[in-house]
């Protein structure tokens, strides 16, 4: 094992596609994880990010993946102590050296590569409320608004994220523009009308969906964090009354494709994240004000209460059922 690998797991790309704009799917790389003994008959949140390359999605996710492994036991950590109800440990940000691992500086992990990659480890929880069963799986979503990759391929790539996932974080540079909303609206109709025998029309077909907004400049406007945020979103949200406008269209569509939606604002985490090539993820490099509101965010997502199931057709499903789901996108998605 290399210094940078994961004890636990390792990033694998089930979806991606050549400069040949050929599909490559890894059906066994997917099986292996929705048809599990310990997933396949277990209700399944999975949080997805979305963003262009270069915008700090994997350093997020190692973030949250520290928040799982300092909570869950996972099926490559099986014995991991579990109290009978679940408790915060307010220490899970772990040692402030300690360097991250996970979906980035893992040799695994290909840059260029652009497409749908999960985490290979599953976290598995009882819910104290209702007993049930879950696992919790994370997925990195590669290339969006990338400059390199056509509007149609970008919108493959979003879409079936979407489709895929419970939970979507959308990661965005300082603030929501105009074409993120249109970008969005586009890309959740083409889901929509590729998963129309399965998608109920008038429903909201897809979950939960955060606005994570990195960099913001304006505290005095809307503080950090996620209050300032739903603010400025229903600022964003709203500014557009007139029905027939193509902008208060746009929002109405996003609007009724999400069951939710929520933004949060992060400050900039400091010179030595953004720009020091050293840097290795430990939070003692970060700006403080940076380091809470990144703790508070993934915690917000990832505390059990506020974990979001798969729903296929307005039913929780199993890993299994998901497993089929999935496949039969790929297969709409394959052109
Ligand atoms: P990815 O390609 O989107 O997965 O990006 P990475 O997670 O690999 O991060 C790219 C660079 O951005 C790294 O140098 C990170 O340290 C840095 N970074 C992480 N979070 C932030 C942030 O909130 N703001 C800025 N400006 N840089 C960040």
């Amino acid at each position: 094992m290399s210094t940078h690998d994961h004890p636990f797991g390792k990033p694998i790309c089930i979806w991606n596609f050549t400069d040949q704009k050929k599909v490559l799917i890894d059906s066994e790389g997917l099986g292996n994880i929705f048809n599990h003994p310990e997933i396949k008959d277990r209700k399944v949140a999975i949080i997805s990010l979305i963003g262009a390359f270069r915008s700090g999605k994997s350093f997020f996710l190692d973030y949250c993946l520290r928040f799982l492994y300092a909570h869950f036991p996972s099926i490559n950590n099986p014995n991991k102590e579990q109290s009978d109800s679940f408790q915060k440990n307010p220490n899970w940000m772990g040692d402030e050296d300690e360097p991250l691992r996970g979906f980035s500086w893992s040799s695994a992990t290909n840059r260029d590569t652009t497409g749908i990659v999960i985490w290979s480890d599953v976290f598995l929880h009882t819910m104290d409320k209702t007993g049930d069963k879950i696992a919790i799986i994370v997925m990195d979503t590669q290339g969006l608004y990338d400059k390199e990759t056509t509007l149609h391929n970008n919108s493959r790539i979003f879409s079936l994220g979407t489709l895929i996932c419970s939970i979507q974080v959308l990661n965005i540079a300082n603030r929501i523009q105009e074409d993120h909303l249109q970008y969005l609206q586009f890309a959740t109709e083409y889901a929509r009308f590729a998963g129309v025998d399965s998608l109920e029309e008038k429903k909201c077909p897809f979950q939960k969906l955060l606005f994570l907004i990195r960099d913001w400049n304006n505290p005095e406007d809307h503080s950090y964090g996620i209050d300032g945020g739903n603010q400025y979103l229903e600022e964003i949200f709203k500014i557009n009354q007139d029905e027939k406008s193509e902008l208060a269209k746009v929002r109405q569509s996003i609007s009724n494709s999400f069951e939710e939606i929520k933004c949060c604002v992060l400050p900039h985490p400091g010179r030595s994240v953004a720009s020091s090539k050293e840097f290795d993820g430990r939070w003692a490099q970060m700006e403080a004000d940076f380091k809470n509101e990144l703790q508070n965010i993934v915690e917000h997502l990832l505390l059990p209460d506020n974990l979001t199931l798969k729903k296929i057709n307005s039913n929780e499903s199993s890993g299994s059922e998901i497993c089929k789901y999935i496949e039969s996108y790929f297969q709409l998605f394959e052109s």
